[in-house]
């Protein structure tokens, strides 16, 4: 009898497996961390090994705490960081280099000299060309091992980003696949056409015969052998795009935001893909059966980081969670304003000169003002960038499914309701991403009968209501785009 479906959430900082039952009911987590490298300034590596012995563990750990059979699993849903890039000899099945993580910028460089085919590039992907993605992460791999071109160009080496690389070692080498959404990250995948891209390829120099075969999101991936019991692999979806699922967001203009360390927001906009003319990022957000699904996504570098810099960098708290007290104790801001470009700006700016600013400091300025004016600045980036996606799509958001750490913020989530002025939605089941794999693969083998059926699993904790007046709102807004003009004038060093 076939209780449970395991998903596997290989994040950047930690792995989870986690069982979900017949609706959708989260029954246990195991987690193992990750240490991540920065051997240089910007550079940003995991061991490769690491990241699946980490995985290994963590399923080892539930399947013997939860004292379950591996025979009760009906099937395996894997979600993943995105566009970290591995690369390992066919032979041997070793990584021949550290896996470069999604964050790392030490291949700027290889962008900077394809700048003239940025537009090119972004026609084909629906990316900016960014260090951010695959595509010269592989080429810096091949160009910085022993005759690494030669090697991929023989079919020695393989490529994968981190979903393909536990696929491979789950089936025991056997199988070298990914998935569209996965794919659809590395910027070398062609967006209308949803397969490789040869001229892509070429300006990267990469022998396709390195890269996997790309398949549907809800798809017979091959048996996890490794674990000895056959488990079927029949869900895999990058981390964002899984939380789109498991937040049920199957319908066109459905949206949600996670509030992680950034921020990413994907809105579901239907069956063809839309280019951006304001910075934001297409890339495909499911595939079942033949039908794909694309989304709109907008990505802010600083999210709950920059309730982390008020703990380790202004030590004004001690913990996250204690920035709503500290931000509930006055009434407002008194007119602070914080743009938290500590990274530079992601959507819709894509600044990388612009730096952090205050503004509207007077002598009245306490830390409560601080803490509050920073979980604004968090809100106001998401409201820019919905904005410009509710432009592009000319859908009007009715609400915003929320997850990840800062959710659990109520005066920010109270707020980011006020400046849409839209409901913003909590589930009960905040794990979507690792939630939304196991649909996917719990939809292939039959376990979940259908989307519809998902979607009544789907409960919410809390619901946000826009409250604030709607004079205030719009005063509010026009001192953020003030703010945040004035940050991006100030470039002393240029
Ligand atoms: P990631 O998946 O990126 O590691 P998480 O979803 O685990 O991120 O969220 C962690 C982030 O959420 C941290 O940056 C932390 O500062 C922030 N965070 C967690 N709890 C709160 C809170 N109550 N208020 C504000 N920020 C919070």
């Amino acid at each position: 009898m076939k209780k449970y479906v395991l998903a596997i959430d290989q994040g950047t900082t930690s792995s989870r497996a986690i069982l979900f039952g017949k609706k959708g009911e989260l029954i246990r987590i195991a987690r193992r961390d990750i240490e991540t490298q920065f051997p240089k300034p910007g550079w940003v590596e995991e061991s490769a090994t690491d990241i699946w012995v980490s995985v290994v563990a963590s399923i080892t750990e539930l399947v013997e705490k939860e004292h379950i059979h591996y025979n009760e699993i009906d099937s395996i849903g894997i979600t993943n960081q995105r566009e970290t890039t591995i690369v390992w000899d066919k032979e041997t099945g070793t990584p021949v280099y550290p896996a470069i993580v999604w964050q790392s910028r030490q291949t700027a460089d290889l962008c900077d000299k394809r700048n003239s085919k940025s537009d090119f590039i972004f026609n084909r992907t629906g990316l900016r060309l960014n260090p951010y993605f695959s595509a010269s992460k592989i080429r810096f791999i091949l160009d910085h091992i022993k005759d690494g071109q030669k090697r991929a160009e023989n079919g020695e080496l393989l490529f994968g980003t981190v979903e393909t690389w536990l696929i491979y070692k789950l089936t025991n080498g056997k199988c070298h696949l990914t998935d569209v959404t996965n794919a659809s990250r590395t910027m070398l995948f062609n967006i209308k056409t949803c397969k490789w891209d040869k001229e892509l390829l070429k300006i990267w120099n990469i022998p396709m015969c390195m890269l996997p075969k790309i398949c549907p999101t809800a798809y017979d991936f091959g048996d996890a052998t490794y674990l000895k019991h056959d488990i079927p692999i029949t869900g895999v979806a990058g981390d964002q795009q899984a939380a789109l699922f498991g937040q049920t967001c199957f319908a066109k203009g459905e949206s949600k935001n996670t509030y992680g360390t950034g921020c990413f927001m994907l809105m579901n906009i239907g069956d063809k893909p839309i280019l951006s003319k304001h910075g934001l990022l297409t890339t495909v957000a499911w595939q079942i059966n033949n039908k794909v699904t694309y989304a709109l996504e907008a990505s802010v570098f600083m999210g709950g980081a920059t309730i982390q810099w008020l703990r380790d960098g202004l030590e004004i708290i001690k913990s996250t969670p204690e920035s709503e007290e500290l931000a509930t104790r006055v009434k407002d801001t008194d007119g602070v304003y914080l743009v938290p470009a500590f990274v530079g700006l992601g959507t819709p700016y894509w600044d990388n000169d612009v730096r952090a600013a205050f503004f509207g400091l007077t002598r009245g300025t306490t830390k409560e003002h601080i803490a509050r004016a920073s979980l604004e600045g968090v809100a106001y980036q998401i409201s820019d960038s919905l904005k410009v996606m509710q432009q592009e799509t000319k859908i009007k958001l009715k609400s915003l499914n929320v997850d990840g750490g800062a959710s659990a913020n109520n005066f920010l989530m109270q707020f980011q309701s006020d400046i849409l002025a839209c409901d913003v939605k909590l589930p009960v089941c905040v794990e979507t991403t690792a939630l939304g794999a196991a649909y996917m693969a719990g939809l292939h083998t039959g376990f979940y009968k259908s989307l519809s059926e998902i979607s009544k699993y789907h409960r919410y904790q809390k619901i946000f209501k826009p409250k604030m007046d709607k004079k205030l709102v719009n005063e509010k807004l026009r001192g953020w785009d003030l703010a945040v003009k004035s940050a991006r004038s100030f470039k002393p060093n240029k």
